[in-house]
């Protein structure tokens, strides 16, 4: 049984809003009058009507929805939940607030084939008779705060439309906003400046080889005066900032913690030296819940910090970001070589009740070398949602364009952020075919052979070239023929072509540039917005 939406390029359903819809309701609507048409041709429109056509697709809530299906009420679905429910009559669209029903059109879009691989690329597929099967989906994210951290990836349209809310992309209004925080790491010196208040209160600062120090320091953060004095702090800037949800108070990003009595003995007792950072954003968190209810404060188990405290607990409005530096990101994060940070996030996982995790997805040295992370990326997501993972921040190459592998990295990580028990080798291919069209099973070789040649390597997020084993030049030499194939396979598709030439020029050997397209570098965009649907459908 289905419902037909389309023939020969005709459209045989409005689109229909209540009078009472949202401002990302509308937007909804919108954008699935926008691809409709262009999956179809036919001239797909919009109305605002509390009357219900004989056949229509409902977006969003209001009498419409509430006439069709009284039991979806917003209070009654999560804020991010999407529902897709089609019977012979209408498809309904609709979803929890702020951003359900958006991502419910975007679920159902994703269902008709619609990919936006990166903002400069999108696959529509077309059909001018469009007919849906009789369904009905309800979806959540597996975790509240979703942020692929790579440059193109701040792109508003192309961030909802892959279901990110974290705190960079321009997400507005329209899409239902996003996850705001205000201050986002090493915060503590932002919160009391040393140079305003170092004068007058050195024992605000951390006491290092019996002076206290702010250069290269941290706060003493179980002094009483400094804590009084930051819950004060945070409540004025949380009355400043009325849109914040999360406020970080958080180390700054070096040693030089305290070393007064004070301080030693609450870092002895629980036996990490997060516990007097912890115990004062405990304090502050407690102090403040009655007038900001919706707010969480949040620090950081990172570096020095990452050790669980033995009996100290986060409140549950406190945030724990864990953070992953120090791992080796060619093997998942949950086997031996990496059994510290596993065993830590553990730890956390049954302490926190809202545990994130700050994980590294480049090489922070060199953003364009090869950094094989790409078959541990889904591996590491489900390991974090076993554990009760509540946000992720995938930090890549967030500076510019053309980071290895970027349009595949940020697609991948935030289909997975929605939902990690996606196969991640299958979403891969899936992307490289779609992205990379006849170029596809070069670049996946060229995938497998860095994954391979890394395998047995601590590659960390610093990893120096020298010691890289996918550098030498045996590796390099075959990755080379790879993408000359690759090239050649597209030769004929410019908009392909620039994609495989961003990309080779980021593995590594040296750059045999000739018939370089002039539009081809690290930092260019595309010379246009590439034609829409021109590739296979996967
Ligand atoms: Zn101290």
């Amino acid at each position: 049984m289905r419902l037909h939406l389309s023939h020969r390029g005709k459209p045989l359903a409005p689109i229909v809003v209540s009078r009472g819809a949202s401002e990302p309701e509308r937007y909804a609507a919108d954008e699935l009058r926008r691809h409709l048409t262009q999956i179809t041709g036919a001239p797909f429109e919009v109305r605002e009507t509390d009357a219900l056509p004989e056949r229509a697709i409902v977006v969003g809530h209001g009498a419409l929805t509430e006439r069709l299906r009284p039991d979806l009420r917003p209070n009654r679905l999560g804020a991010e939940e999407a529902v897709v429910e089609c019977t012979q009559d209408y498809l309904l669209l609709t979803g929890g607030r702020p951003r359900g029903t958006l991502y419910a059109v975007y679920r159902f879009l994703h269902g008709l084939g619609v990919r936006w691989w990166a903002p400069w690329a999108t696959h529509i597929p077309r059909k001018r008779n469009l007919s849906v099967p009789v369904q009905s989906r309800r979806e959540q994210p597996a975790f509240e705060y979703r942020e692929p951290f790579w440059y193109h990836a701040f792109d508003g349209d192309w961030a909802a439309r892959n279901y990110a809310n974290g705190h960079r992309p321009a997400l507005t209004s329209r899409h239902g906003g996003k996850i705001e925080y205000v201050g986002f790491v090493h915060t503590s010196f932002w919160l009391v400046p040393p140079q305003t208040y170092f004068e007058q209160h050195p024992d605000w600062y951390s006491l290092i080889d019996g002076k206290r120090r702010w250069e290269k320091a941290q706060l003493c953060w179980t002094n009483p005066e400094l804590r009084a004095f930051l819950v004060e702090r945070v409540r004025q800037i949380l009355r400043e900032n009325p849109q914040a949800q999360i406020i970080s108070i958080s180390q700054e990003d070096w040693r030089g913690e305290c070393q007064c009595d004070r301080c030693r003995a609450v870092e002895e007792r629980e036996g990490s030296a997060v516990a007097p950072i912890l115990e004062t954003v405990n304090l502050i968190a407690e102090r403040l819940e009655r007038e900001f209810p919706h707010v969480a404060f949040d620090t950081l188990a990172y570096w020095y910090t990452r050790k669980p405290p033995r009996t100290l607990r986060p409140r549950p409005n406190v945030i724990v970001r864990l953070c992953s530096i120090e791992c080796s990101f060619a093997q998942p994060l949950e086997r031996p070589d990496n059994a510290g940070f596993a065993d830590d996030l553990r730890g956390w996982s049954e302490r926190c009740n809202r545990l994130y995790v700050w994980d590294y997805t480049t090489n922070f040295s060199h953003y364009l070398l090869p950094h094989p992370n790409y078959f541990v990326l889904g591996a590491n997501l489900r390991f974090f949602h076993k554990h009760h993972v509540r946000g992720v921040f995938e930090q890549g190459a967030y500076q510019s364009h053309g980071g290895e592998m970027a349009e595949l990295k940020a697609w991948l990580l935030a289909q997975l952020l929605w939902n990690p028990y996606q196969d991640d080798a299958r979403l891969i291919d899936e992307f490289l075919r779609g992205y990379y069209g006849a170029a596809a099973r070069y670049v996946s070789d060229y995938l497998r052979l860095m994954a391979d040649a890394a395998r047995d390597f601590k590659m960390g997020c610093f990893t120096n070239p020298a010691d890289a084993p996918y550098l030498r030049y045996p590796v390099l030499r075959r990755a080379e023929t790879l993408w000359e194939r690759a090239e050649r396979a597209v030769q004929a598709d410019p908009d392909l072509r620039w994609r495989e030439r961003a990309r080779r020029t980021c593995h590594g050997s040296p750059q045999p540039t000739k018939r370089r397209s002039p539009n081809a570098g690290y930092n260019a965009l595309p010379p246009k917005v590439p034609t829409a649907g021109n590739l296979s459908p996967m």
